[in-house]
């Protein structure tokens, strides 16, 4: 029962994801079906779209939800505590830096990988980005566990400069980390080719599933304390999500979250509950673990 609850956990984390990047995919479908759009363009939207959903998302989440306190507790995904620890203020050299790589990798994915156009259809859409998430997140998994080796170590401890949180961590990270973890994620389009409609809603998704992992809160993607447990730890859970660290047994235990974002989480903790006939209180800003209810 436990496991079958697990692999709809991690499963309901790869189909959010599916489904949000088809429905964004429809949105820049419509926008873009009727223009030619050059390479440039492209170039230029790919990389704004990145670019102002990354500060965009992250200024949302940042001072927007957690300056709630309120909301910020009702969201809070951590459950071990460590050390606050504030993001530094973005100087301009620092943002102008970061574009102007980010421009680059841009420019130089869409000069490599084949342009396809793949339409509008919305079951097609969401098993392609079905087939991405579960890709990236194996990808992912396999360099970052690399990157805790003690060879590749160096490239990754810039990231890992923070134990605590901000969205912002999520771009905190070596040059050298950086381009070996934009491989990994855009991996199948060098092979299948890219549609302009699919990269910019895989972007915008991308950006909100990877800052609100290191948010610290459970909004709408991210179920668990799953990847701050990584930053504590140090060890463990080297995934974008809990599937392949399952798989091969690097899981360290988050704690889910349950709520109306998070049904699976949800359903498991009733079924049990009911199953153990215990009353347990409703937890109001930490969850109780699956793990402690056992
Ligand atoms: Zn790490
Ligand atoms: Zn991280």
């Amino acid at each position: 029962m436990q496991n079958f609850f697990n692999f709809c956990f991690e499963s309901e984390f790869y189909i959010k994801i599916a489904i949000s990047c088809a429905i964004v995919q429809q949105g820049f479908y419509f926008l873009l079906n009727n223009i030619e759009v050059n390479f440039i363009t492209q170039v230029l939207l790919y990389w704004l779209v990145g670019s102002i959903s990354f500060y965009g998302i992250g200024i949302l989440i940042e001072k927007g939800i957690k300056s709630n306190d309120i909301l910020k507790d009702k969201l809070t995904a951590r459950v071990k505590k460590v050390k606050n620890q504030p993001f530094p203020s973005f100087t301009l050299k620092g943002i102008i830096i970061g574009e102007i790589k980010a421009f680059i990798s841009v420019l130089i994915i869409l000069y490599l990988a084949p342009e396809v156009h793949r339409g509008n259809s919305l079951i097609l859409n969401i098993g392609w980005f079905l087939m991405r998430i579960v890709a990236a997140d194996f990808c992912f998994y396999v360099a970052h566990r690399l990157f805790h080796t003690k060879t590749w170590q160096k490239i990754h401890l810039k990231h890992h400069e923070f134990r605590d949180s901000s969205s912002f961590v999520a771009g905190h990270k070596s040059f050298l980390e950086y381009i070996i973890v934009t491989i990994t994620d855009i991996l199948p389009i060098f092979i299948f080719g890219y549609d302009i409609t699919q990269i910019c809603a895989w972007s915008i998704i991308g950006n909100a599933y990877n800052l609100e992992g290191h948010s610290s809160l459970s909004i709408f993607f991210i179920p668990s304390d799953f990847h701050d447990l990584h930053h504590s730890c140090f060890s463990g859970n080297y995934g974008i999500h809990g599937f392949w660290d399952r798989v091969f047994n690097t899981l360290n235990s988050p704690t889910k979250k349950r709520g109306i974002m998070f049904p699976v989480s949800l359903i498991e903790y009733r079924v049990i509950k009911s199953s153990n006939s215990i009353d347990i209180p409703i937890a109001s800003t930490v969850d109780i673990t699956m793990e402690s209810i056992e």
